[in-house]
């Protein structure tokens, strides 16, 4: 990595980690009210506790329910982005006034880390910006990094039977957080990470300056493909490419539990996974569920499956 990337990056961790300098929260409040609108339109939403919707806003993407107690500390200011312009602006008062900045898309961050940290801080929810332009000639798409990841699939498969996007299984998982951390789903297998198929993008770095690809340069383009999101800067949006999957899809899934003999089952799955065609992709969630046999409590293996391809196809495979 060159060094002025690392300086970068040093750079905006370090601005954005510094605790608030603020004597009184109303005092906090003003300042940061004047420069976010001192550097972008009037129609910047901003909910402070006081707000009436600032606890539904809060509360509305978290997924980890650790993080939504009474003693979670809760920001100063949610900033719900309309525009990217709002994203510059809470990145240049965030490092103004030497405040923590917590990016949040789609709120799934398994430690909270989006919404929640022991310092002062401020969210920037990306929740609003959430287009999709798919272009099915090109078999590429623009999406902003507030859309899911479920979205994303619907609106590809409104504009093409024969495309796909290789990325996570949960519809509600957020863009910008999925991609930039890698991203893996059913498709994995045949084509890898949701960051593999990352093509270009928009940040805004920490001068609140909007960045594509060729203005962030191949290192830093790298890092957001699966360095982690919020390392680097806020990702507005990220062009993929999008993959070739056949019109017509087989899945299945069933149940077996310990008395049923799952531990055979995943034993022998363990030896055939990842010898099976590419086109299919069989997966195991464990569980501990109620055994319907004797009321006690017992393990639960779930196979589920994708087949890239017509069932009477997929039969003689699982024949074998
Ligand atoms: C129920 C559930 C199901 C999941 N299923 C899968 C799965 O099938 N496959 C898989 O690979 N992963 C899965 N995950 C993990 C998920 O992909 C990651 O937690 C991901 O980071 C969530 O992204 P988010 O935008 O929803 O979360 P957020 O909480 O919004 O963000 C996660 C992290 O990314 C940062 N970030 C968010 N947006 C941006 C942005 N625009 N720019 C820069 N940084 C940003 C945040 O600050 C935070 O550090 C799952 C998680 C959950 C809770």
């Amino acid at each position: 990595m060159k060094t002025s990337s690392i300086a970068l990056l040093v750079m905006f961790h370090t601005i954005l980690s510094l605790s608030a300098t603020f004597a009184t929260p109303t005092s906090f409040h003003e300042n940061f009210l004047q420069c976010l609108s001192l550097h972008s339109d009037p129609s910047i939403p901003i909910y402070s506790p006081n707000s009436s919707s600032y606890e539904s806003i809060l509360q509305f993407s978290v997924r980890n329910l650790r993080f939504s107690t009474p003693t979670t500390p809760k920001p100063e200011l949610i900033i719900t982005a309309l525009h990217e312009s709002h994203v510059q602006a809470a990145v240049v008062c965030s490092r103004k006034y030497r405040l923590h900045l917590r990016t949040r898309s789609g709120g799934h961050d398994y430690e909270g880390l989006s919404y929640a940290t022991d310092i002062p801080f401020v969210i920037v929810d990306l929740l609003n910006l959430q287009s999709i332009s798919v272009d099915a000639k090109k078999g590429t798409a623009w999406v902003q990094a507030g859309a899911t990841i479920g979205q994303l699939y619907h609106n590809i498969a409104v504009k093409s039977r024969t495309y796909g996007f290789p990325a996570g299984i949960c519809p509600t998982v957020g863009v910008g957080g999925h991609l930039s951390g890698g991203g893996y789903g059913t498709l994995l297998r045949k084509y890898g990470l949701a960051a593999d198929h990352i093509v270009d993008a928009r940040l805004v770095n920490v001068d609140g300056k909007i960045l594509d690809r060729k203005s962030m340069g191949e290192d830093l383009f790298w890092a957001i493909r699966g360095g982690g999101g919020a390392s680097f800067g806020v990702v507005l949006s990220y062009k993929i490419n999008l993959v070739h999957v056949p019109p017509v899809v087989t899945v299945f899934s069933f149940n077996k539990n310990l008395e049923e003999g799952a531990t055979a089952l995943v034993e022998r799955w363990q030896y055939v996974a990842d010898k099976l065609p590419q086109d299919l992709v069989i997966r195991i969630v464990i569980n501990v569920v109620n055994s319907t046999q004797r009321g006690e409590r017992t393990v639960q293996t779930s196979f589920q499956a994708l087949f890239l391809g017509r069932v009477d196809k997929l039969i003689p495979i699982m024949e074998q």
